[in-house]
């Protein structure tokens, strides 16, 4: 937007002017405002496609890892998605048994080791895209 005061041309987010430190009024402000819903929405229909970066979102695949353990089927690795499901699926199922403990390690050793790849960006998709923070 521009400097009501100067006329210099500031970042969106200024709340002064840059170049003279006019406050920037409130009027342009709520504009601003309004208009970040359709840019937020028009991103998430449209996701951007960059070189080497995955087009799922970062912060579902972590929901999904911490609730679901569902986070390779998220990112297309179905193989070992359904694999890393059944494991704590059936070690929840057999956690009576002497076998559930073993397979809910190792479902959680498997989890958090892709959990913490996600969160430092170097997990990829099933086109070995990685998933980033956007
Ligand atoms: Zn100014």
């Amino acid at each position: 937007m521009f400097c009501s005061n100067c006329g210099k041309e500031n970042n969106n987010e200024a709340k002064f002017c840059h170049s003279c430190g006019q406050e920037i009024s409130g009027v342009q402000t709520a504009q601003v405002t309004q208009a970040a819903p359709p840019a937020a929405a028009g991103v998430q229909n449209q996701p951007t496609v960059q070189a080497g970066v995955s087009p799922k979102d970062r912060t579902t695949a972590i929901l999904f890892c911490i609730f679901l353990g569902a986070h390779r089927i998220y990112v297309g690795k179905i193989g070992s998605g359904i694999a890393m499901v059944l494991l704590w699926v059936v070690g929840y199922a057999t956690s009576a048994m002497a076998i559930g403990i073993p397979l809910t390690i190792g479902y959680l050793i498997w989890a958090i080791i892709d959990l913490v790849k996600i969160v430092q960006g170097k997990f990829t998709d099933s086109n070995g895209l990685l998933l980033i923070k956007k």
